[in-house]
């Protein structure tokens, strides 16, 4: 038998007439009375469309293509209410990365909206395996009054169906996760619980839906929680602030979205989760905003009124953060830590002085994390136990891989049992690949309702696979060099990697983008260079860490999410160094 959704049992509860989306630039609110409606509707269309009934559909893969905002969400629910898989596909991707998607997968059905219908059609026409059923969204919304009570049963304990989004592609080729309503639903209370997301907050949604700090942070979780949920599609960054201002200016009503009758108030923005680059972006362009709306998106972003403005999916540089931390007079940035795979693990806390300065902080609330260090010379791998931060013979901090356990963790990439087998222990800690260290810090994972984590606090080193450098026997962290790097007023932009070295095994190597200081800070007025760099460095690295080689490029690739990839940057950069 099929079980009653906890997922949608709790948006039911959620005052009706209260409001879930809102699209920035219209000047209607849905609310989630609307949504419940919308979805049921669009549930029993689609079931209609693939010519599917409530127990066959279950597990099926519905791959869908929509711009971010109302319709998306309906469409992802619908997707989830009928306990099928569903499959976002970011209209950004090639052709041929769809067409594999829609492959892999095995969709059974690719919805689309008007918007993106032609390019869904594209897709389509060349050689897929499976064939499958081509539903533009309006059919799905065209729904009967009377399909109003219609009961939601997906997201539930049992259920066959969940999300499967995949990973970034930084490493290797993405990997399609298998996400279940479970594991969605674990993840999104944990967060729920740490960050506390209530009725009262109005997030402002500028991310990709395609990945998991999009989906699970950034709207699964404010529905649970009942929040008020804004999308800003296509992100802009002068948007951004003019809506953050909005409710502030005096000539409040023109908010730079709605034109004349506001049906939607627009509140302040209370909840901001974001990448570093756009944190970044944001910095940059403030000066550029007129005095009038400087002074009301400063007011918009103090610590009052937006609670949360959170960083994650790459390492916040230290001069984001702490230009944060001036323009809104303290409100520190928090950072965490997630992936595809397990949705967020760690995180820094609500409160001041548990945002820790380069720091991922603590498990969130039923996370199980542990550091495992792997002995180069036998290749034995040991847990590191809290407290033994330091190795007691040498002082040094222990680095060791995170290992995740837990209702939060994903149980199989889809298809690919080999990568599944391959990333977990027999005793089922999944292996994420990301090196870190701990360190004893003032602070803890706490909120308004009291600590969900005590202890030393996680401080992210990199990727074993790219941010590892074992030069001269010893190991040194890429990220620990970028942000030295990335504090000097010359470099705007840096990428630390490792180059084969003779000599060394490896050796360091930077990319640097320079800032319009660096141009003219090197000797004699000339661009910041090597020698500049290395003197630049010599008191704040021991030696073996400063870089050897620089090269300093116009720009670094980075994706939507902020991220490097370093298997394609050393080539693009140094040439063909193997
Ligand atoms: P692939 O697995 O295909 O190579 P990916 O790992 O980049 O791609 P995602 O799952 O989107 O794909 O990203 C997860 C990774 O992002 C983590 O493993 C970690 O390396 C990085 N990351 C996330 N948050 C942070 C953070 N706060 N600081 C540093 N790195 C982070
Ligand atoms: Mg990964």
């Amino acid at each position: 038998a099929i079980q009653r959704s906890a997922f949608f049992e709790a948006i039911r509860k959620h005052d009706p007439s209260s409001t879930a989306v809102v699209n920035y630039d219209s000047d209607v609110a849905f609310s989630y009375g609307s949504l419940l409606r919308d979805v049921s509707r669009a549930k029993e269309k689609l079931l209609e469309e693939t010519g599917k009934d409530e127990s066959s559909i279950a597990g099926e893969r519905i791959a869908f293509m929509v711009e971010n905002g109302y319709d998306y969400v309906v469409t992802l629910l619908a997707a989830l209410a009928s306990n099928a898989i569903a499959v976002p596909l970011a209209p950004s991707f090639p052709a041929g990365e769809l067409r594999y998607i829609l492959d892999h997968s095995g969709a059974l059905a690719l919805l689309s909206s008007a918007k993106y219908a032609k390019q869904a059609q594209e897709v389509l026409k060349e050689g897929l395996e499976n064939t499958l059923v081509f539903v533009q969204l309006e059919k799905l919304e065209k729904g009967s009054d009377e399909t109003f009570d219609v009961e939601l049963t997906g997201m539930t304990e049992s259920a066959a169906g969940g999300m499967m989004l995949f990973t970034s592609g930084t490493t290797a080729r993405p990997k399609g996760v298998m996400l279940s309503d479970a594991t969605l639903t674990a993840q999104a209370h944990s967060l729920l619980e740490a960050w506390e997301y209530s009725t009262s907050d109005r997030l402002l949604h500028v991310l990709p839906l395609h990945h998991i700090h999009g989906t699970v942070n950034a709207l699964l979780t404010p529905l649970l929680a009942g929040s008020s949920i804004e999308f800003m599609f296509p992100f802009n960054v002068d948007n951004v602030w003019k809506r953050f201002a909005a409710p502030f200016l005096e000539s409040n009503g023109t908010n730079g979205a709605a034109n004349g009758t506001n049906k939607d108030p627009r509140p302040p923005i209370t909840f901001f989760t974001v990448v570093p680059t756009i944190w970044a972006r944001m910095l940059q362009t403030f000066p550029s905003l007129s005095p009038e709306l400087q002074k009301a998106t400063k007011q918009a972003i103090s610590r009052e009124h937006l609670r949360l403005n959170i960083s994650g999916s790459a390492a916040l540089p230290k001069p984001t953060r702490d230009g944060w931390t001036e323009l809104s007079a303290g409100n520190v940035l928090l950072e965490r830590y997630g992936m595809t795979e397990v949705g967020m693990a760690l995180s820094c806390g609500l409160h001041d002085v548990d945002r820790i300065d380069g720091s991922v902080g603590w498990p969130l609330p039923s996370v199980q994390a542990r550091l495992v260090e792997t002995d180069d010379a036998t290749g034995a791998q040991a847990e590191i136990p809290l407290g033994a931060e330091a190795d007691p013979a040498t002082g040094k901090e222990r680095q060791g891989e995170i290992q995740l356990r837990g209702p939060t963790i994903f149980k199989e990439y889809w298809r690919n049992a080999a990568a599944t087998a391959k990333e977990f222990t027999p005793d089922g800690w999944f292996k994420t690949g990301d090196i870190a260290v701990r360190r004893a810090v003032e602070g803890s994972g706490q909120g308004k309702s009291g600590p969900w984590a005590r202890g030393p606090a996680y401080f992210i080193q990199g990727r074993r696979s790219a941010d590892i450098i074992k030069t001269g026997g010893e190991k040194v962290s890429a990220l620990e060099i970028e942000r030295e790097i990335l504090a000097l007023p010359a470099v705007s932009e840096c990428a630390v990697v490792g180059l084969p070295s003779e000599a060394w095994g490896q050796k360091v190597a930077a990319v640097v983008v320079l800032s319009e200081e660096g141009k003219t800070a090197g000797k004699g007025g000339k661009p910041f260079g090597a020698m500049d760099l290395r003197r630049a460095l010599k008191d704040k690295l021991v030696a073996y860490k400063i870089p050897q080689d620089l090269a300093v490029v116009e720009a670094i690739k980075r994706n939507a999410m902020g991220k490097v990839n370093k298997k394609e940057l050393v080539p693009a950069v140094f040439g063909d160094v193997e």
